[in-house]
């Protein structure tokens, strides 16, 4: 796994603590990432990762599909600067598609030829 900003890739032992920092991002999909230390020098650096809804720390881990939080064990998370798509509007926007194919439908296409 490389780092979610720069795309470095980790090259130290996984068992040496590590100055790379574990986190999750939330968008597309909740998954585990890591960030370098380099990046870590960035002040927003923590801003694409997901908060702990309780203590708002950014150490979270995926797990079985799930999000825990190292400190407070909770699987409940808030998404940070990238927002996960809105169900809802993944909903409107097929929705509009059907309308559109309905209206086509009814119109019925130009008789080709
Ligand atoms: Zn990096
Ligand atoms: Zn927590």
């Amino acid at each position: 796994m490389g780092c979610l900003l720069c795309g470095r890739r980790q090259e130290d032992p996984v068992r040496v603590p590590s100055p790379w920092r574990r986190g999750v991002v939330l968008a597309p999909t909740a998954r585990q990432v890591l960030v370098c230390p380099q990046c870590q020098d960035d002040a927003d650096w923590t801003e694409v990762l997901a908060r702990c809804e309780r203590c708002d720390g950014t150490s979270l881990m995926v797990r079985f599909g799930e999000i825990s939080c190292r400190r407070c064990g909770v699987v409940a998370a808030r998404a940070g600067r990238t927002t996960p798509p809105d169900p809802d509007d993944a909903a409107r926007l097929a929705l509009r598609d059907d309308v559109a194919a309905a209206i086509e439908r009814v119109l019925g296409r130009t008789p080709g030829g």
